[in-house]
């Protein structure tokens, strides 16, 4: 699980348990550091000849062939969107460490890992409003240009968090997905929902409506459960810290 890239951390200095969601992270960066990917923080916006955006997943320019877009996912002001060339993803998870609570302002964390080969930027999407956020050890602040990895990738201009990218994989937020099943569909959506777009602020009313959460999609277990905000009576295994590397614990237990 080297591969999956863990939450990027900030630089505060909070308590940690043994079981560090990071841990996992800070081997992809040393790995990314070897290969020389450090880059400088330079925000000028000349994208389009960069070589990073003609490789996974952002691959502007790059041969379609093949490709059948499943899934499309955009941050809440529509500037950038990803597409994802998989059924579905290869885990479903929702974390409650305090990495996730604070970088998302949230109470929980659900992320779906991809292969980055499955991911590219959509071509209606802008490059430029593309921010890549790398904290581990020293603070990398959000720039337009890839800092090292693992890095956060979101929207610059309203700042959704897209998803965390590593080496071979990402870990994508499902609630950033259009909840339909293809890409066709989200097109015909949008050409029937053309009323009600921007009056409700909410670019995935009109889907989300017509169909529920994916099944796809949806989380097959909880990890670190026992830092969450709320308790979650779903059924679903809780770890205590990492799957299969912890305790499972009680819905209620402390
Ligand atoms: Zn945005
Ligand atoms: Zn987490």
């Amino acid at each position: 699980m080297s591969d999956v890239p863990g939450t990027v951390r900030p630089a505060t200095k909070r308590v940690r348990s043994e079981q560090d969601h990071s841990k996992a992270s800070t081997k992809a960066a040393e790995a990314s550091r070897e290969n020389g990917s450090d880059h400088e923080d330079a925000n000028e916006d000349k994208h389009e000849d960069d070589d990073w955006l003609k490789e996974p997943p952002f691959s502007v320019g790059k041969s379609k062939d093949g490709w059948e877009t499943k899934w499309r996912e955009s941050c809440w002001c529509g500037k950038v969107a990803f597409v994802y060339n998989a059924e579905k993803p290869l885990q479903s998870k929702i974390c409650h460490c305090e990495d996730c609570q604070r970088l998302h302002g949230a109470p929980y964390q659900h992320s779906c890992i991809f292969k980055k080969d499955m991911v590219r930027l959509d071509d209606d999407a802008s490059s430029k409003w593309l921010g890549f956020l790398s904290a581990h050890g020293e603070v990398h602040p959000l720039s337009s240009t890839p800092t090292p990895l693992p890095r956060k990738v979101s929207c610059r201009a309203c700042g959704s968090p897209l998803f965390d990218e590593g080496r071979n994989m990402i870990m994508a937020f499902p609630p950033a997905f259009e909840w339909i099943r293809t890409h066709k569909e989200v097109e015909q959506a949008k050409k029937e929902d053309k009323g009600h777009h921007g009056s409700e602020g909410d670019s995935g009313k009109g889907a989300r409506k017509q169909q529920g959460f994916p099944d796809e999609l949806k989380a097959q277990c909880h990890i670190f459960y026992e830092r969450r905000c709320v308790d979650i009576k779903d059924g679903l295994p809780k770890w205590r810290g990492h799957k299969e590397d912890s305790e499972l614990m009680g819905e209620d237990e402390k």
